[in-house]
């Protein structure tokens, strides 16, 4: 099978009620899935964090995690001889709390790692405001620390340190060359994110582009040929194979982007 000819349905990003900014119960995830012939579904909710990142709002609660194995649990036992069912967590990497990937680790099949936070100077900033190249370092050096950790599975939107940032310049593309390169040596795909497609275009400079899918970042994935994952990002179930996925698969033909379909798991 060609490797820009996506053809095997499948979605390893994937959200639920638990986060409180989703919809939907892991069973309506897994029915869509079913409904659209996926092979596997892999349930990613943000996960909980008892340390200092305060947007408690947007993530499950320590308390709710018990909900969301159990869901997990629940559905793999319904649905076992219809689709493969993976339990996983979206999270952020900090290298002083290894012990807590650790321990997630020994319920979850994989971890995705989702950089919405650095730290600089003891304080965290959101990623969807960082600009400058200092900031931008700190980005890169966190992921590329986070792929040499082990603990994840695939690196979900590493194009969005680019968020803020109108022009790319050489050096910001340098760094972006670092991540791709360290996620190559360790074998770990880039996803491109069709929730970045799902939020529309905007204009800059006269040209209409997508924040994140980054074509700049992208177009130096395939001049180091690194492996690539489509992922949804699904927040509503009928998203887990809309038409921002099947844009994000367009986008991956036309730069022929190497596509990981399916995940292995142990
Ligand atoms: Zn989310
Ligand atoms: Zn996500």
């Amino acid at each position: 099978m060609s490797f820009n000819n996506k053809t095997i349905k499948t979605n390893y990003h994937t959200h639920m009620y638990l986060c409180k900014h989703a919809e939907g119960t892991i069973n309506d995830y897994v029915e869509e899935a079913i409904k659209n012939n996926f092979t596997a579904l892999g349930m990613s909710d943000h996960a909980p964090w008892w340390g200092d990142l305060k947007d408690r709002s947007v993530r499950m609660g320590e308390s709710d995690y018990p909900i969301y194995l159990k869901e997990l649990e629940d559905s793999i036992r319904k649905y076992s001889d219809k689709i493969k069912i993976y339990k996983g967590l979206e999270i952020e990497y900090f290298k002083d709390k290894e012990a807590h990937y650790k321990k997630l680790l020994e319920e979850m099949d994989y971890l995705v790692l989702g950089q919405h936070y650095i730290e600089i100077d003891n304080e965290l900033i959101s990623v969807f405001r960082i600009h400058s190249v200092k900031e931008l370092t700190v980005y890169k050096n966190i992921v590329v620390e986070a792929i040499n950790s082990g603990y994840f599975k695939f690196i979900a939107h590493p194009d969005i340190f680019l968020f803020s940032r109108k022009e790319l310049n050489s050096e910001i593309l340098e760094l972006a060359e670092e991540i791709i390169i360290a996620a190559k040596k360790k074998n770990l795909p880039l996803e491109l994110n069709a929730n970045g497609i799902r939020k529309g275009k905007i204009l800059v400079n006269g040209e209409e582009r997508y924040r994140y899918p980054r074509l700049e970042f992208w177009k130096l994935v395939k001049k180091h040929n690194a492996s690539c994952i489509i992922s949804s990002d699904a927040h509503k179930p009928e998203y887990l194979y809309d038409e921002a996925v099947k844009e994000a698969i367009k986008f991956s033909r036309s730069l022929s982007l190497k596509v990981e379909e399916e995940l292995s798991f142990k």
